[in-house]
């Protein structure tokens, strides 16, 4: 404390020296405060970017990382208006809005894009605070900023990504869509005329012949199957979601009461936990994802296999669905392309054939709500395969 501002009690007559002991003990804490906020300031200095201006908005103080950001020295900006930083991407109606707060003594929060002398961007999320004096009129606001650039060049990266991303997806619906249409009507002709020339021509064929006909028959009508499974899949893109409160539970029962006569042949037995939550979902779309996962459980059993589990855990706001089985299992490099569009782990032969793509169909439905799925699994020792729907 500085001794030289105390008022020396011997100085004093002693009538006067109760009210200079009052005097001095003030002029201690009111030097304690100054110090206290000496060091608040120098703290927020380390942290911020700090302005002050007086009511009409000019400025009258400019932190060191004021004049960092914004490449102006404090003599520049000193009695200039923030209007020297002001970048154009922002509307008028903006600004309108933050002087209306602040000059109404309230205080204005947001994000800011500036400009540095050089012309450059950069953003700020800033508060301002009106500043009023002891008598209650206003002295000026304070800017407190903090330097978010790095944050917003992500965001905005991210955001363009996403766009592109259901640009092009939109666009591959669209193509598959187009192609798949076009592409049923000849090959419906390529299977009519096969069909036509086995019925009209067969005497004057041999058994090769014939066989080769029943085989360019069977090849078409694989291909429209692949064909109309694209268009399918193109559809689940491209139609809204018909969401609604749905008891996970009911839909796999359901799922499973459909697949029954499947179930009954293999001899399997699907056991569906009984505290499965509801969710939010499309019920039609949702109860596909259980019917290719419990079909495939079944399907991809081993010899002694056929035990399934529908369960779930997590948050039950949040909830990871899971369908496991004791079948075949899948290696791990085959992880991620499983959920390939036409990919197989199997020829036509075994466990029963098909197209390979119910876990596209799976993981498209998914991720159309915004959800996630995957597969935990080892070769010979069942599979789980995991899903959210949010
Ligand atoms: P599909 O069953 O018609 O072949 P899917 O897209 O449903 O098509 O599955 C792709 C491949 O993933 C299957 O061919 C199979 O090899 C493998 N697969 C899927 N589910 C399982 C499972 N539960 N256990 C073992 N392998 C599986």
């Amino acid at each position: 404390m500085p001794t030289g501002l105390l008022i020396s009690m011997s100085t004093i007559p002693p009538n006067q020296s109760i009210a200079t002991k009052t005097l001095n003990e003030a002029l201690e804490r009111s030097e304690k405060a100054l110090h206290e906020l000496k060091i608040q300031k120098l703290a927020l200095d380390h942290h911020a970017i700090v302005s002050m201006t007086d009511p009409q908005g000019r400025i009258t103080y400019a932190n060191e990382r004021f004049c960092a950001i914004t490449k102006y020295s404090q003599r520049e900006l000193i009695g200039k208006d923030h209007c020297i930083i002001n970048s154009g991407h922002h509307s008028k109606e903006f600004f309108l809005d933050l002087w209306r707060t602040i000059t109404s003594g309230k205080v204005w929060q947001g994000e800011i894009c500036n400009r540095t002398k050089d012309g450059k961007q950069y953003w700020v999320q800033s508060t301002i605070v009106p500043l009023p004096e002891l008598d209650g009129k206003l002295q000026g606001y304070i800017s407190i900023r903090t330097d978010i650039t790095k944050r917003k060049l992500l965001e905005e990266q991210n955001l363009f990504a996403m766009k592109e991303l259901e640009c092009s997806n939109r666009e591959l619906d669209a193509f598959a869509y187009i192609a798949s249409h076009d592409l049923k009507e000849p090959l419906r002709g390529i299977h009519n005329y096969s069909q036509f020339l086995l019925e009209d021509y067969s005497a004057l064929l041999d058994d090769e012949g014939c066989d080769k006909l029943e085989t360019l028959k069977r090849l078409a009508q694989r291909m429209d199957d692949l064909i109309g499974t694209l268009l399918r899949f193109s559809r689940v893109g491209r139609t809204k979601l018909d969401l609604s409160p749905v008891n996970i539970g009911d839909l796999a029962r359901e799922t499973c009461n459909a697949l029954q006569a499947a179930i009954d042949e293999a001899g399997a037995q699907v056991e569906v936990a009984a505290d499965l939550p509801d969710v939010v979902c499309d019920p039609v779309l949702a109860g596909q994802i259980f019917q290719n996962l419990i079909a495939n459980a079944i399907k991809y059993r081993g010899r002694d296999s056929g035990q399934v589990e529908v369960g779930w855990d997590g948050d039950p706001w949040r909830p990871v669905f899971h369908v496991r089985d004791d079948g075949i299992g899948i290696r791990e490099k085959d992880f991620k392309s499983i959920f390939r569009i036409f990919k197989r782990l199997h020829g036509q032969d075994k466990y029963g054939g098909g197209l390979g793509a119910g876990l596209t169909f799976a993981r498209k439905i998914v991720e159309h709500h915004g959800g996630r799925i995957w597969v935990e699994s080892q070769s010979s020792e069942g599979s789980i395969f995991y899903f959210t729907l949010s």
